[in-house]
């Protein structure tokens, strides 16, 4: 018998030991720049130590850290419900890509093929008369919840009606626009603003916006700046700045091409 028979070490503790391991990192991953991540620790700190007081048999404090661990998953949902939501929305989407041989989206068809060229231009424009605008293009989540918040467009995308969405005094111009199977879904939508607080804090809540929706879903956004004329690009919460219009293309070009994947 050797001495690490008590472990009772077996194949399902080593599948037990990893999906921990792959749980614990996505959980990291979420909360990872965001104040959340201070709270992760501390709750997990404290459930190290109440394990540790408990093989102790210090009976007391064991009793009152176990007592914090019970309400502690009701404080877990309260605290952590921004993460939960993208965790939950993570799961659904998991599914979703798996299924997408049933969904198809029509993607494929030539109607529904990204017009990438009349965006483009769009955003060039805008951009050379420094108009503030705010484009998402979803992939395959479908950003009902979003664009539901706006103005429901329906309409296929052409230069002049972005053009007119952003303009000035446009009743339409604030929020985003949400292109979905190559139609303007939906104009003045609300998006969630990035919780990050390593984002830069030159950038106002446009492109907080834009990080938002895009580490939340795949969809991807561009963003035109009033304040410079400057197109920004948003992918899984990362903002590529200074885009110029061929920049803008290859990077959109890309996207479409896992579209019709
Ligand atoms: P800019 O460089 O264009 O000034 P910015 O990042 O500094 O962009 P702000 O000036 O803070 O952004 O906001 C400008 C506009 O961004 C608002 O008028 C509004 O239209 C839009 N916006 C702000 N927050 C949101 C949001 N949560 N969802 C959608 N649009 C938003
Ligand atoms: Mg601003």
């Amino acid at each position: 018998m050797s001495f690490l028979d008590f472990i009772e070490f077996n194949f399902i503790s080593i599948i037990d030991i990893v999906l921990v391991a792959i749980l614990m990192y996505q959980l990291y991953k979420l909360v990872r720049g965001t104040v959340a991540i201070n709270i992760f620790i501390g709750l997990t700190s404290i459930y190290l130590l109440w394990k540790l007081v408990d093989a102790l048999h210090m009976e007391l404090l064991s009793e009152i850290l176990g007592q914090f661990i019970g309400v502690g998953v009701i404080i877990l949902v309260i605290v952590f419900q921004q993460e939960l939501r993208k965790f939950l929305i993570m799961i659904g989407r998991a599914k979703l890509i798996k299924n997408k041989g049933f969904f198809k989206f029509n993607i494929g068809e030539q109607d529904n093929k990204l017009n990438i060229g009349i965006i483009c231009k769009a955003c060039q424009d805008l951009s050379n008369s420094k108009t503030g605008a705010l484009l998402v293009i979803t992939h395959t989540d479908d950003l009902a919840f979003f664009s539901e918040s706006g103005v429901q467009i329906g309409s296929d995308i052409t230069i002049p009606l972005l053009k007119s969405i952003f303009f000035k005094n446009s009743p339409l111009h604030d929020g985003a626009v949400i292109i979905r199977d190559n139609k303007i879904v939906a104009a003045r939508c609300v998006l969630p603003v990035t919780n990050n607080t390593n984002f830069p804090t030159h950038l106002g809540m446009r492109h907080r916006a834009a990080a938002g929706i895009s580490e939340d879903t795949d969809a991807v956004v561009i963003i035109v700046s009033e304040q410079n004329g400057e197109i920004s690009f948003a992918k899984e919460g990362k903002l590529q700045n200074h885009c110029s219009g061929e920049k803008l293309e290859e990077l959109l070009r890309f996207e479409a091409n896992k579209l019709n994947a």
